[in-house]
């Protein structure tokens, strides 16, 4: 194998390294947003549950209000029923009467309604609370394992970027261009094997007259199709 092409093949898979690393740490704000819209939803799922809850309370109250308001009613009406000498002021206290009493149970209803629905809403709001707590810890140790990955990244990076010279050198500069520019346009891979007279690149057939030019290792032989720098495995 030509001794640049073995240099480049170095080079190449430290900088595969380097670019899966930089891979990695570009999706981890992707994967910290992620996190968050999960813990927002479990909030949200968490509020909806406990507003319920508030709602029933207020109107619980307010029927209780309703109820003491209409037996006071009755008492009125039961004293004005005991100063009345009119027969016809009389029955028509009753009929008051009788109709305060018909709300006073529609209330009571309602409020039994009410609190059944309080009831039936104690599972889910206990599951609400569960589950938030459950997110929130799962969240907060993705959350660290985030951060301590992001760490090792960066360290590996600065590695692989400061050690980088000490696998350029050597190489001529003319080739060292060619092959960042292949490097970067060819998703990381500069190089590549022509086997069985296909370039392991693009899987296209090569002329016979590049295997030989490969095999001949005069020079840098591209793939007439991809471009990419063609080597025999050893
Ligand atoms: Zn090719």
């Amino acid at each position: 194998m030509l001794p640049s092409v073995e240099k480049l093949l170095i080079l190449q898979d430290r900088d595969q390294k380097l670019r899966a690393v930089l891979t990695e740490l570009a999706a981890l704000p992707g994967e910290k947003a992620a996190r968050d819209r999960e813990l927002k939803a479990a909030d949200v799922r968490l509020e909806a549950a406990r507003e319920r809850q508030k709602e029933i309370e207020i109107e619980r109250k307010k029927l209780e209000v309703d109820v003491k308001a209409k037996q006071d009613q009755i008492s009125r009406y039961k004293n004005q029923q005991l100063e009345t000498r009119k027969n016809e002021e009389f029955s028509a206290l009753r009929h008051e009467i009788e109709m305060a009493e018909k709300s006073i149970v529609e209330i009571e209803d309602r409020e039994l309604l009410l609190m059944e629905d309080a009831e039936s809403l104690k599972p889910s709001l206990q599951a609400a609370q569960e589950a938030h707590i459950a997110e929130k810890r799962k969240v907060e140790t993705h959350m660290a394992s985030l951060i301590s990955r992001k760490e090792n990244l960066e360290t590996r990076q600065k590695e692989l970027e400061s050690e980088r010279p000490t696998f350029t050198e050597g190489i001529e500069e003319d080739l060292l261009d060619r092959y960042n520019r292949l490097f970067k346009s060819k998703n990381g891979i500069a190089l590549v094997t022509v086997e069985h007279g296909v370039c392991a690149g693009c899987n296209m057939q090569v002329t016979h007259q590049t295997i030989l030019e490969v095999r001949g290792e005069k020079g840098i032989i591209g793939c007439p199709q991809c471009g990419r720098i063609l080597y025999e495995p050893q």
